[in-house]
């Protein structure tokens, strides 16, 4: 194969632009995605690093010759703290630094000091294969999809490249001298640096995708838990409830229903302020949530109205829950600002095997017998099937 090796290496340096420009836009405009800033620079020192190295000569001034790798290395560092601040992880950029300065350094000694130039391709092929296994390790994290196949996707690149470098190390310390060179053609040396461009904009592609996957899983969170209390939202517990419905028909195990209101609500708003509201909320969801099963369904269903689906139970399983709820509620002393706030909830429970499989039918249901429970004087629990009578509290 005739390749030219600095027709490959201006490609690569087109590569790392393509992916600097990309990553700069999406963190201009997606500020809200961390490591894109990170990954945007990594990508422009490389693009500079690997654009002057095929233009390089000995005449020019050592300071400019220095900076080259120097820049290429901090431009690896970059990557790699990229990776960090995508997991939510801080940056420490003294790697970034230490990576720039190690490069710098072995290609400063074993190249111009000692004037071997196959000694500093052998160092930082060895620099780069742990670098990228470095970032591979890190890029193996257990997710959810759509996540974990950018994730798996990013880490197999870098892998690669890893290995690549490292058989690129070893094919230099075997060559003999004369043949080596950063321009050398021969039929292996090109043959590595177009897998590693391949494997360069691998890694670009699947940093984008890692960063599209997860503004779809943040857009879902969005979409589908309310922010205040961390409860699923309206919409995400009637498609939850669908299913769960469905596979109750299927399976004929019973399902129930309990709405939950609290009472007075608007007086500690008014009392207290819209914030001390918002607490009240945020600590009955936490209750709430901790007296559930994890396969039951919670929802903040309206302003202060939760609703729980219970799976396999029926309406005396349920109304024992509500019930407990209902005494746990009414014992949560909530500190506010030197004040306590306590209030009480009424709940009504409706089961699928008196009222049927029909969701609204059920959340009707169990509405009605919360209706029933606030007439006849709050802090109580109504049963949909004992003619919404409350039972006594
Ligand atoms: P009842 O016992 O009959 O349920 O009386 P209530 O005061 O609880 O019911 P009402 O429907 O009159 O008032 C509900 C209040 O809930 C009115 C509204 O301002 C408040 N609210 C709704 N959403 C929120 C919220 O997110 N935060 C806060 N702090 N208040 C909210
Ligand atoms: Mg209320
Ligand atoms: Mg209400």
């Amino acid at each position: 194969m005739n390749l030219d090796v600095r027709t490959i290496m201006l490609m690569l340096s087109g590569i790392n632009l393509l992916g600097a420009g990309m990553m700069a836009l999406i963190s201009f405009h997606a500020d809200n995605v961390r490591g894109a800033r990170q990954w945007a620079l990594g990508h422009c020192c490389m693009c500079i690093g690997i654009f002057t190295s095929t233009q390089m000569s000995p005449e020019w001034p050592l300071l400019i010759i220095a900076a080259v790798p120097l820049i290429t290395g901090c431009g690896f560092g970059f990557i790699f703290n990229g990776i960090q601040a995508f997991k939510g992880k801080r940056c420490n950029y003294w790697i970034t630094a230490w990576l720039g300065l190690q490069m710098m350094t072995q290609s400063l000694w074993f190249g111009i000091v000692q004037d071997d130039i196959r000694t500093v391709l052998i160092a930082n092929s060895l620099l780069f294969s742990g670098i990228f296994a470095a970032g591979a390790i890190n890029l193996m994290v257990k997710t959810t999809q759509p996540l974990k196949t950018a994730y798996w996707l990013a880490a197999g690149s870098f892998a690669f490249i890893a290995l690549m470098s490292l058989l690129r190390a070893l094919n230099l310390f075997l060559t003999p001298a004369h043949g080596v060179g950063l321009f050398a053609q021969g039929n292996v040396n090109p043959i590595f640096l177009v897998l590693g461009g391949l494997s360069q904009l691998s890694i670009s592609l699947s940093l984008v995708l890692l960063i599209t996957f997860r503004l779809v899983s943040d857009l879902r969170e969005q979409a589908s838990y309310d922010s205040l209390t961390g409860a699923m939202n309206r919409r995400r517990f009637e498609d939850e409830s669908r299913r769960l419905l469905a596979r109750a028909i299927r399976t004929g195990e019973p399902l129930s229903i309990i709405m939950i209101d609290v009472d007075f609500f608007k007086r500690i708003n008014d009392r207290h302020g819209h914030p001390a509201g918002d607490e009240v909320l945020r600590r009955l969801s936490k209750l709430l949530q901790a007296v559930i099963r994890s396969e039951d369904c919670l929802a903040r269903y309206g302003g202060e109205e939760f609703c729980i689906l219970l799976v396999g139970t029926r309406e005396q399983g349920a109304a024992q829950l509500a019930e407990r709820v209902r005494l746990l509620y009414a014992d949560l002393r909530i500190e506010w600002k030197n004040e306590i706030l306590q209030s009480t909830l009424s709940a009504g429970v409706a089961d699928s095997s008196t009222v049927g499989t029909d969701l609204s039918t059920l959340v009707g249901a169990a509405d009605q017998a919360l209706y029933r429970a606030k007439n006849a004087g709050r802090n109580c629990i109504a049963l949909h099937s004992m003619n919404n009578q409350p039972l006594p509290s």
